[in-house]
């Protein structure tokens, strides 16, 4: 199983995921991984929506296989005040992932039912392109919310230890779910294992 949203390269590949502009040259260089090019909602007051635009743009044409991310929206305590800049520089990047059929990986921290209403208008609009939620952690009524919108998730050893991980996880089609790294490369084949121990799918040896 690849890892479906990383930060560093891993053994297993996945998607390889950029935070700042500055990343992508290294991403699109990254030997045996998926790149994928986007700008953080943490940075998004210190980046030129504009050119980061025309850059994605750019870059997707000269990249076929490459997808877009990581981007979205964080309304926790230390990074709400920014939220109008980070859903320009969102729609900036749903944009360039419609335009050029790519996946976009999505961060929603605190923010996921703003995110929802955002995608449900841009598929109102027949404008939405695919999607995929890292870090996942919403309730299983947001989860089917989301589904119907055609999007899978990605989650890491913090999701599924985490007390609701039965009641958040268990319910999801195990094709719309998978395992991620995101900042800690080493703790991917546990996440694997958990995910795996959640659904109940492997056998002990
Ligand atoms: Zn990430």
């Amino acid at each position: 199983m690849m890892d479906y949203h990383a930060h560093s390269p891993g053994a297993c590949g996945g998607y390889l995921c950029a935070v700042r502009r500055d990343d992508w040259d290294r991403v699109a260089a990254t030997q045996g991984m998926i790149p994928c090019f986007g700008v953080h909602p943490w940075y998004a007051e210190q980046e030129p929506v504009a050119q980061i635009a025309y850059d994605l743009d750019e870059y997707l044409s000269r990249y076929p296989q490459a997808q877009v991310g990581e981007t979205g929206l964080d309304a926790t305590p230390g990074h709400c005040g920014t939220y109008d800049a980070q859903e320009l520089l969102l729609q900036v990047h749903l944009g360039a992932a419609f335009r050029h059929e790519r996946l976009v990986h999505l961060h929603g921290a605190g923010a996921w039912s703003k995110l929802l209403e955002l995608l449900q208008q841009r598929a109102r609009n027949n404008t939405l392109p695919r999607i995929l939620l890292h870090a996942w952690n919403g309730s299983h009524e947001l989860a089917r919310a989301f589904l119907s919108l055609g999007a899978v998730f990605s989650v890491g050893v913090r999701e599924l230890t985490h007390s609701k991980a039965a009641d958040r996880y268990a319910r999801i089609p195990a094709d719309k779910l998978f395992a991620e790294s995101d900042d800690d490369p080493e703790s991917f084949p546990r996440a694997v294992e958990l995910l795996a121990l959640l659904r109940g799918d492997i056998r002990a040896h």
